[in-house]
């Protein structure tokens, strides 16, 4: 835990108390702050409660008086409409802000301690767990958190002599929730329309994510994937600012002169190859621009190319994204239970060859209609849940299928199927292009289902697989 000693003395309103919530609410506590929490559902006031914390509605009176309002990334700051409290704020003159930026304002990062922040529409989770992966093998002392696994604020704290780095994956909500940003070394990977019920449209989106640059300036370091239009426009404005930092731009459409490219199935610095992208655990285009802004970011924190190398090829993946999970009869299962839309599916169809594919869920608008162009790999589907009938209709005569109803009997069919046809290279996916709420209480819970299923039929898993 890293204790808010800079807010000792101060009374601050800490409003969602999930996850991160609490931990802010325990680093102010330990710093020695006044806190009040609240949050508007009872449990997550009673689980406040036993965490020993005393909830007090957050109303003008009591926002009055208090230093400012720690806010929950998933609480409405301004879209749809601003949460009821976030108008209170506004009301008592005090400041709103995200647990982020409490970090950096306690940390005031200089000499020897990094900040590398990670954002994106797709890709930030990979890419942050595979930077704190090379950044650790590579032997330096990396801490990840913020949007993934850790709150910021249950970190460990380093000391400027501990040359240790924060690996902070960063949501556009917490981008908003923090002032203050600033990077040593700053990633954008990519922006498509995505969560534009929360930031109005794509032009604030757009600048909410460019913010992942904001402050920096001499010694620090931009990355940037310039293959969509919003961050390519992004990389023209950096390129044109006198700001003394460098710019990395990173493609996995172009070979660069001046940048990182993964291309042809190699990573490209400068236009010269420097290794061949053959890792089992990353597979797929998209994985290649996680890859090659970690690389660009590692190089910038001064690791060798080897060293980077060696530290992808030992990243074991992350839990539900194109996870392999096992073999069976030699064919490998993955489990992508995170694809919860089309768009994300069809990165998983375009990463495999020959394809007995599970797919199915609670039905996201727009259906599988998007997907056509990789139905010629997909050999079967197995399909489950409410969009079944739905997806059946896409498939019509396309692609054999079968209506499983659940991921058990869609599991031993897609198995049947691609034993009966032996093909080498084959793969079995579950990528659902659904959400899961249909059957289960989340992705991960789905994702978890699907291992178990996978081992009990006797998948051979680890190394060996
Ligand atoms: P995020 O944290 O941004 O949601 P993840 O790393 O969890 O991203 O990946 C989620 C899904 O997004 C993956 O399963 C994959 O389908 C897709 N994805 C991952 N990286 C990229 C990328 N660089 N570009 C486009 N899609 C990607």
């Amino acid at each position: 835990m890293i204790a808010l000693h800079h807010t000792g003395g101060q009374t601050w309103a800490v409003f969602g108390l999930a996850r991160s919530g609490l931990a802010t609410a325990r680093a102010l506590v330990a710093g020695g702050a006044q806190v009040r929490p609240w949050d508007d559902t009872e449990a997550a006031r009673s689980a406040a409660e036993t965490a020993g914390l005393r909830p007090v509605p957050l109303n003008d009176a009591a926002l009055a008086g208090c230093s400012g309002l720690v806010l929950a990334p998933g609480v409405p700051l301004t879209h749809p409409a601003p949460h009821d409290v976030v108008a209170a704020a506004a009301r008592a003159g005090i400041p709103v802000l995200g647990d982020i930026e409490l970090l950096l304002r306690e940390l005031q990062p200089a000499n020897g301690i990094g900040i590398c922040g990670i954002t994106g529409t797709n890709g930030k989770s990979t890419t942050s767990a595979l930077l704190a992966h090379v950044l650790q093998q590579g032997g330096r002392r990396t801490a990840l958190g913020g949007n993934i696994g850790t709150p910021a604020l249950d970190l460990p704290r380093f000391g400027a002599d501990d040359s240790g780095i924060y690996v902070i994956e960063m949501s556009s909500f917490q981008i908003d929730l923090t002032p203050g940003w600033k990077a040593d070394i700053a990633i954008l990977l990519n922006i498509t329309p995505d969560h534009l019920d929360r930031h109005g449209d794509i032009e604030t989106y757009a600048a909410i994510k460019a913010r992942i640059f904001a402050g920096q300036g001499e010694g620090d370091t931009a990355i940037i994937g310039v293959d969509d239009e919003y961050c390519r426009r992004i990389h023209d404005r950096l390129a044109a600012q006198q700001s003394g930092r460098r710019i990395v731009p990173v493609s996995i459409e172009r070979r660069l002169d001046d940048g990182i490219s993964a291309i042809d199935g190699k990573l490209c610095e400068n236009g010269r190859e420097v290794f061949a992208l053959d890792f089992a655990a990353l597979p797929g285009a998209h994985n290649g621009q996680n890859i090659a802004c970690v690389y660009a970011a590692a190089r910038a924190a001064g690791l060798d190319a080897e060293t980077i190398r060696r530290g992808i090829a030992s990243f074991p993946g992350l839990k539900h994204r194109l996870q392999r999970v096992g073999v069976i009869d030699g064919i490998p299962c993955i489990n992508d239970s995170k694809a919860t839309n089309a768009d994300s599916t069809a990165k998983a169809l375009a990463s495999f060859e020959t394809i007995y594919w599970i797919a199915g869920g609670k039905p996201k608008e727009g259906g599988i209609d998007s997907l056509r162009p990789f139905f010629p790999r997909i050999r079967h589907a197995s399909l489950i849940g409410e969009a079944a009938p739905a997806f059946a209709a896409t498939l019509g005569s396309a692609v054999p299928h079968r209506l499983c109803g659940t991921l058990e009997v869609a599991l031993d069919d897609a198995l049947a199927a691609a034993r009966r046809d032996g093909i080498e290279g084959a793969v079995v996916l579950l990528s659902p292009a659904c959400a899961s709420y249909d059957q289960y209480k989340s992705f991960e819970h789905r994702g978890d289902a699907f291992i178990e299923l996978v081992a009990r039929r006797g998948a051979v898993t680890g190394a060996a697989a």
